[in-house]
């Protein structure tokens, strides 16, 4: 606006100079230079009214545009003749048109100050609020960012709990499979313990049992003996093992401590007491108790290639192992010391009264069958009721004793001794006729007449022994006949002057 106000000054002072020119020297150039720059201003007018946009300047446009026409009409008017009063009209014309133009630029200048100074208002509102909006959306931003690292974190924190719950659950997983492992173990050990019938099955079975858990390792079962002194070797993996066999019980340092332990470099240097050469260095003794009782140990040993961390990861399974292997030996051990306390003599450890008429039963029946022969000896120890009498029960007892260990030594294995009451004893000699049945009587009587007593301040004294020998079938079919046939020949050593042998059935005498 302002260049085009200006503009318009300056095409009107041209009009009017030119047209002062053309007035004075009629120049025709000057005219249309005069005709020009009117068309030039109408253009100026033209642009200005659609330019302006404010009322006030809009009038003054309208004024300029009618002073311009105006100025235009009296200059042409004077084209042909001019006074001086004319040209002072339009002098004063196109002062007026150049006030109407001052103003608009007076008051295009004031609106534009007003424009700019709104403009910078809108600008500076503008910054406000882009700083405003800068700084709530930062807020926004770091809010969100906030939010999004809260989230972050909580996941985080969330994705950590998941992992250790995956690993806690991966450990309970672990140990419920070793503990089925473990519990099937012990149960498949208490089946098998269940099918024993004596302690030695039921060592064997418990080794086998530790040997499932460590297959690398050497085995070795030691029991307390019937004396309870002594620990005996029951059962090995290793039959090289250099370990010795009835060993006193504090020999082995877990019996000393009533627990497992391990000896192993850095650990503990003592060593137990039952090898033979130098200990090995490395080595676990698992005590075997049962109701208060110590039984035995497990002496496991781990070679080169067995891993010693592998004895301490098992000593629980281990040790549960031991311990139902000690109450199910205990049971066995009861069972067998029942079963013998029903079939032996305490005192003499021979087969009782009872059990021998039940072999003797089934001897006859198995020679019948088999048309076999089998011979009967009955022993009465000659004037045992002396010893008694002068030496005390004790001695006695000590004789019993003696005579029983000379009647198991003298006799093979499948024939039976038993105490058959008193001082009197009776020996089953299944499948001996009658004449190797009277040499083996002879030698027994022998042998007890070689034994020699000491008691003290007394000299020594001898014992002799009277036998009676009776032989199936001749001196008799059923189990009482034989018996009492050869009783009946005991009966008649003594008769004879003790100290002998006599045959039930048969004449020969020595
Ligand atoms: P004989 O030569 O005629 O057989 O005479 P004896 O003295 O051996 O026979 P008798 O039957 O008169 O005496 C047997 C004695 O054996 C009587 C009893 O006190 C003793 N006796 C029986 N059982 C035991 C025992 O378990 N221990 C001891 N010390 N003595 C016993
Ligand atoms: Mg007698
Ligand atoms: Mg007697």
């Amino acid at each position: 606006m302002l260049s085009l106000l200006e503009l318009t000054a300056r095409q009107m002072e041209r009009g009017d100079y030119l047209s002062r020119l053309y007035l004075t020297a009629r120049n025709q150039d000057d005219l249309n230079t005069v005709r020009a720059t009117g068309v030039s201003l109408d253009t100026d007018m033209e642009q200005l009214r659609n330019l302006v946009r404010d009322p006030g300047q809009r009038s003054r446009a309208q004024n300029a545009d009618s002073c311009v026409q105006e100025l235009k009409k009296q200059f042409f008017a004077q084209l042909q003749q001019s006074t001086e009063a004319d040209r002072m009209s339009m002098t004063r014309k196109v002062l007026e048109c150049r006030d109407i133009i001052s103003q608009m630029q007076l008051q295009e200048a004031i609106l534009l100050k007003q424009r700019i100074s709104e403009a910078q208002q809108i600008t500076y509102q503008n910054l406000i609020a882009g700083v405003v909006f800068l700084l709530v959306s930062l807020t926004v931003v770091l809010i969100l960012f906030g939010i999004l690292l809260r989230d972050a974190s909580k996941r985080i924190e969330m994705e950590k709990q998941i992992s250790d719950t995956n690993d806690r659950l991966k450990v309970t997983v672990k140990t419920l499979e070793s503990q089925a492992t473990e519990t099937n173990l012990l149960t498949s050990l208490r089946g098998e313990l269940q099918l024993c019938a004596t302690p030695a099955e039921g060592y064997r079975t418990a080794q086998r049992y530790v040997a499932q858990v460590l297959p690398a390792a050497k085995i070795t079962l030691f029991t307390v003996n019937h004396s309870r002194q002594l620990l005996d070797l029951a059962t090995t993996s290793d039959h090289q093992a250099q370990l010795m066999d009835g060993v006193p019980l504090d020999a082995c340092c877990s019996l000393r401590g009533a627990r497992a332990r391990h000896r192993k470099p850095g650990n503990s240097e003592v060593d137990c007491a039952h090898f033979l050469g130098n200990p090995p260095q490395d080595y676990l003794c698992l005590p075997m108790a049962a109701h208060g009782q110590a039984l035995g140990i497990f002496y496991i040993e781990c070679p080169e290639k067995c891993d010693s961390d592998k004895l301490d990861a098992h000593l629980n399974i281990l040790q549960r192992l031991a311990e139902m292997s000690s109450m199910w030996i205990a049971g066995l051990n009861l069972i067998e010391r029942f079963e013998s306390e029903s079939i032996r003599d305490g005192l003499t450890n021979l087969f009782n009264r009872r059990f021998m008429e039940i072999s003797l039963d089934r001897e006859l029946r198995l020679a019948a069958r088999r048309k076999g022969d089998l011979s009967l000896l009955m022993l009465d120890i000659d004037h045992f009721k002396r010893f008694n009498d002068t030496f005390g029960h004790e001695a006695g007892d000590q004789i019993l004793r003696k005579v029983a260990e000379i009647l198991r030594d003298a006799v093979r294995t499948e024939d039976i001794v038993c105490r058959y009451g008193g001082e009197e004893f009776l020996v089953i000699l299944p499948g001996m006729g009658a004449e190797a049945s009277f040499w083996r009587a002879e030698d027994i009587r022998q042998r007890v007449s070689k034994l020699r007593l000491d008691f003290p301040g007394e000299a020594t004294k001898e014992v002799t022994i009277s036998i009676g020998v009776s032989t199936f079938p001749q001196a008799g079919q059923a189990v009482e006949e034989l018996v009492h046939s050869a009783d009946r020949a005991l009966y008649n050593a003594k008769e004879s002057g003790r100290n002998r042998v006599q045959a039930a059935s048969s004449p020969i005498t020595v």
